[in-house]
């Protein structure tokens, strides 16, 4: 076994298409407009072009296997015979796999999360008592031989087995995952035979659960199974890359096996000491100095100097991107026509053909000298200094207030005293019922905001057309009885996009689009500058709303963390920073909205547990932060004005104090699907506040009965008393039909009524 070794290489790329050909594909596919011929010609010309591009740019090793259909998770449940029972007898391949990720009318699909800390979902694998591992190595050998016919250094990419099973899920009285990893190391070992067989010179596992604390013993597991894979005598090089952070004692004991390479994040997991480990003598170092996952341009100057202190802690170093740049877009070249789009602000940006051609540079110096590379050097110097002097970034005023608003409190009167005077405005019933925000985002809406954009109609006939949505959806709660009523958000793209595009210090890019889950992808706004906000954002649409009714009418903002979360943020100063700018510019949001006389107010937190740390360790200071910058955008009010929050996506565990220190009037909260055992852990942290903890599903077209309702409430009502209360929906009715709204609130409201009785 002797590999080429390789100097250049990034950790993976995306595959939607660099126009979102695969999602057109898939879709096609899905709903039988396009044959499985131009499905699978489409995935062959994305790939061929892809490793073309990245070949051609100067890498000498390409990752290949990173293609799919849908998620490599489930690409990896397949390549280990580990997909569920129930999808076992649909006979089609990629039929199955597709009713593995997406569920038919007959079989339920798997469950889908979040990928680490960043806004991929992937397919949660099911681990069963009778899940037999066996390899079905088709896709990898495939895009292997793939690649090697159009004479790609190609390297395979296969998610490692420690990762595979930390992220599985046991089902039907399993034990943990974890416990089967004795099975699985001969499934590695078949498939490194394998691919030895097919000329592979490298392969990639990926192991970035060896950065988490998901495992209390990952150094061990990662000395383990390496141990193992690196023992098997005819296999390729074996790369194992951890990304995403540091892998803290995984990295001596990856160190300490027979691996050829070990892939670090320099730009998450900064504090290891390479040095410190003599083992790295003997190993490829790849070393994740590109950042993969946010759009900044690189520092070269700054990058180089890094890699030169590496260069002696281990035998080779290759440049490489942090993590796979599937969570960036695809290039700045699609942003030709975009007009907010100044030429200081596009040569501070680098999105995934600009970080490969950095990922060169790099390389290049590393091996010819710095002078090799002066010119790029130069212009990431120019960039650098441009960004460091902008004004935009740096706005002295803002940061004055803020400093004297945290100076002087950032908190309200007691709870107690709030409830009473909110009380005697609001004037509610005991129970009160309302929804989380937006109603059906039908096709109506969107044609109307697409014929906007094209210029077809203008800004007052939108305002108008919006407007006869918002009066339909208040006559429509007001029929149903609802206590609390909501706008329904007809007027939003997206709950952060929308704010995005009105705040200073964002940019919304036009083909920004990076891939969520499956065929599903989100154009992230770009957090630049120091964020302000011009004049108010929602205060006409609500003021409008409330005009049609003697209900009060809930004002609807999104917080600091989740716009945080969904945007590409800036990386020139702590993120705790940035978050207090973007809850001042809510803040100032909720005292217009009080002014004009609005009484209830939603700060929507649902991304308050995505930007939560990997490691135990860093997750104090960050929920400080968040929960400050929570408090930030809600304190200004007057204790008489009610300010509800919003949180989703379940697993609340490490955040239950958090949800209690954001001290809302009203928590809503997703716990349809958990049972309400929400409310057990709310009281365990001692919530003492209003609580809505939503009392049926509306991720399913499913409509809830009344009875099940009530029973749901009853439930509840065990855990919270009844002045402490409200009856929601588990989150916005945005993506439901008009006509499963309307029957599932009637059935919310009759059944609040009646337990309202009892
Ligand atoms: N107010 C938003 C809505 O109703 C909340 C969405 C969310 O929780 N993700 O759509
Ligand atoms: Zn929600």
């Amino acid at each position: 076994m002797t590999a080429q070794p390789f100097s250049a290489t990034i950790t993976g790329s995306p595959r939607i298409g660099p126009r979102r050909e695969l999602k057109r594909a898939t879709e096609g596919y899905w709903a039988g407009r396009t044959s499985r011929s131009e499905l699978e010609s489409v995935a062959a010309t994305l790939r061929r072009d892809t490793w073309a591009e990245l070949a051609a740019a100067g890498l000498d090793s390409v990752p290949v296997n990173t293609f799919s259909y849908y998620d490599q998770m489930l690409d990896t449940s397949v390549l280990l015979g580990a997909l569920p029972a129930r999808v076992a007898n649909i006979a089609d391949e990629l039929d199955r796999y597709f009713a593995a990720a997406r569920g038919n009318d007959d079989v339920a699909p798997l469950e889908m999360t979040k990928w680490f800390d960043t806004n991929y979902h992937y397919l949660v694998p099911e681990i069963a008592p009778g899940t037999r591992f066996e390899l079905h190595p088709d896709k990898v050998l495939a895009e292997l031989k793939e690649a090697r016919d159009q004479g790609i250094p190609a390297r395979p990419v296969v998610i490692g087995p420690i990762t595979f099973l930390l992220l599985s899920k046991p089902v039907d009285g399993a034990g943990a995952p974890i416990e089967r990893l004795d099975e699985l190391i001969p499934v590695y070992t078949e498939l490194l035979s394998l691919l030895a067989d097919n000329d592979a010179q490298w392969v990639q596992f990926d192991e970035p659960a060896l950065v988490t604390d998901i495992a209390e013993d990952a150094a061990a597991l990662a000395e383990r199974v390496y141990t193992a894979l690196g023992s098997v005598g005819r296999r390729p090089a074996i790369h194992v890359a951890t990304y995403f952070g540091d892998p803290g004692a995984a990295l001596p004991a990856l160190a300490r096996t027979p691996v050829e390479a070990i892939g670090v994040d320099l730009v998450r997991g900064a504090d290891t000491e390479l040095a410190s480990i003599p083992e790295l003598a003997g190993k490829t170092l790849v070393a994740g100095i590109v950042n993969g996952r946010n759009v900044w341009r690189t520092d070269l100057e700054s990058a180089l100097s890094r890699l030169a202190t590496l260069v002696e802690s281990a035998q080779a170093v290759a440049v490489s991107t942090s993590c796979s740049t599937l969570h960036v877009p695809y290039s700045l070249a699609l942003e030709e026509g975009a007009t907010e789009l100044d030429d200081n602000l596009r040569s501070w940006l680098a999105f995934g053909t600009e970080k490969v051609h950095e990922v060169v540079t790099l390389a290049r110096a590393l091996r010819d000298g710095r002078d090799a590379v002066a010119d790029e050097i130069a212009a990431s110097n120019a960039a650098v200094a441009s960004r460091r002097s902008d004004p935009r970034l740096h706005n002295g005023q803002i940061r004055a207030r803020i400093d004297s608003i945290v100076a002087s409190g950032d908190r309200r009167g007691p709870a107690a005293d709030r409830r009473s005077s909110q009380q005697e405005r609001l004037q509610l019933p005991l129970l009160p019922t309302t929804t989380i925000g937006s109603y059906p985002q039908t096709s109506a809406i969107r044609k109307v905001r697409a014929a906007l954009r094209a210029g077809e109609i203008d800004q007052s006939e939108y305002v108008a057309r919006m407007k006869s949505e918002i009066a339909d959806v208040i006559a429509l709660q007001e029929q149903l009885g609802l206590d609390v009523l909501v706008h329904g958000e007809p007027e939003r793209n997206d709950m952060v996009q929308y704010f995005a595009e009105q705040l200073d210090g964002f940019f919304a890019t036009q083909n920004g689009w990076v891939q969520s889950y499956g065929s599903r992808c989100v154009r992230p706004p770009i957090l630049y500058g120091d964020v302000a906000r011009p004049g108010p954002m929602t205060v006409d649409w609500i003021t409008y709303a409330q005009s049609l009714t003697e209900k009060p009418v809930k004002g609807m903002l999104t917080g600091p963390v989740t716009i945080l979360a969904w945007s590409f943020v800036r990386d020139d100063q702590p993120l705790a920073d940035t978050a207090e700018q973007v809850a001042l510019a809510i803040r100032d949001e909720t005292v217009d909205l009080q002014s004009a006389g609005i009484g209830v107010i939603q700060v929507d937190e649902p991304a308050l547990r995505e930007l939560l740390p990997l490691r135990r360790a860093n997750q104090d200071a960050y929920l400080q932060w968040a929960v400050g910058a929570f408090r930030l955008a809600t304190s200004g009010v007057a204790d008489s004005t009610q300010i509800h929050t919003h949180l989703c996506y379940s697993e609340f565990g490490e955040v239950i104090g958090a949800i209690a220190d954001l001290d809302a009037d009203v928590t809503s909260i997703e716990a349809a699907r958990s049972h309400m055992e929400v409310l057990d852990d709310l009281n365990a942290v001692g919530f003492a506040n209003s609580v809505g903890p939503g009392v049926y599903d509306i991720h399913s077209p499913r409509v809830p009965g009344e009875s099940e309702i009530a029973a749901s409430l009853q439930a509840a009502l065990k855990a919270v008393p009844a002045e402490r209360l409200w009856v929601n929906p588990d989150c916005g009715l945005k993506t439901r039909s008009i006509d499963e709204v309307k029957a599932s609130l009637q059935h919310m409201v009759s059944a609040a009524a009646k337990v309202r009785e009892g």
